[in-house]
């Protein structure tokens, strides 16, 4: 059975921004409103959670813990794989976990890179996480992407080491452009009747949609600055600030729809059914 794979990116987006921490805290009041949300209807999802997030609000990661969700990687100041070493991935990463446990995270089963900036040329990243005791990955954009991507890895979730299966984020292909349709900016921008349609062709073949949403996706508040990855661009930036109001009310339709569930829930089943 397949279904909606619920995540938040759990990262802090004034991180990336000049003096960003002059602007106004939106990590803890609108992560808040993602759990109160998930809590009355009943869906349990992923907190891929950025080790620094996790250092500056631990009283926060200890509610998401608390509320049942699940726990997961997110690099530790969210640098992109091919800024790294091997080596350094390693320590990223371990710094990350230790940040997870410290406060309250039991055991961490799953890892997204930052951007989704595992490709092929990254891919010496799969054994570190697997000798790390990791079982899933959703690291990779399975299409030609002006940042990252990989192509040639398949749409399909595969076991990429003997223990660790990669979990691609689930693409929806537009004229002339494959986009993750069910993640932050495309789930608000793009029309609510297309997203619902995708999601529901993608389920019905048997494939999981994997989603992506961030703290500052429902943030109405935030003051108006230039965003990370585009280029300076203003037209792309106004994008990051549309529909922010209506992300939750269009969830909680899907949520109606589809079975929903955390990707180590999915992942779980999968192991299952193939051994
Ligand atoms: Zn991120």
């Amino acid at each position: 059975m397949s279904s909606l794979l619920l995540a938040i990116d759990l990262e802090d987006v004034r991180d990336w921004v000049e003096n960003g921490t002059g602007y106004r805290e939106g990590v803890p009041k609108n992560t808040r409103r993602y759990l109160d949300h998930f809590r009355r209807w009943g869906v349990k999802a992923t907190f891929f959670t950025v080790g620094r997030v996790a250092r500056r609000y631990p009283d926060l990661i200890g509610e998401v813990v608390a509320a049942g969700h699940e726990l997961a990687c997110h690099g530790n100041v969210h640098l992109q794989l091919d800024k790294l070493s091997p080596q350094q991935f390693r320590e990223d990463l371990e710094e990350n976990m230790l940040a997870l446990r410290q406060a309250g995270g039991g055991e961490i089963k799953g890892f997204r890179a930052p951007t989704f900036s595992l490709t092929e040329r990254t891919a010496w990243a799969y054994e570190i996480l697997a000798d790390l005791g990791f079982s899933y990955s959703s690291s990779v954009l399975p299409a030609q992407n002006p940042l990252y991507g990989w192509p040639s890895f398949g749409h399909e979730a595969r076991k990429v080491t003997k223990t660790l299966w990669e979990l691609p984020i689930t693409l929806h292909r537009l004229p002339g452009l494959p986009v993750p349709i069910a993640g932050g900016v495309y789930f608000r921008v793009l029309p609510f009747f297309l997203t619902r349609w995708a999601i529901g062709r993608s389920i019905g073949r048997g494939r999981p949609m994997g989603t992506y949403f961030h703290p500052y996706d429902i943030d109405t508040e935030q003051e108006r600055f230039m965003h990370p990855d585009l280029g300076g661009k203003h037209h792309l930036n106004m994008l990051m600030y549309i529909g922010r109001a209506r992300l939750l009310p269009r969830l909680d339709v899907l949520r109606r729809a589809f079975l929903c569930e955390s990707y180590g829930e999915y992942v779980s089943r999968l192991q299952t059914s193939s051994s």
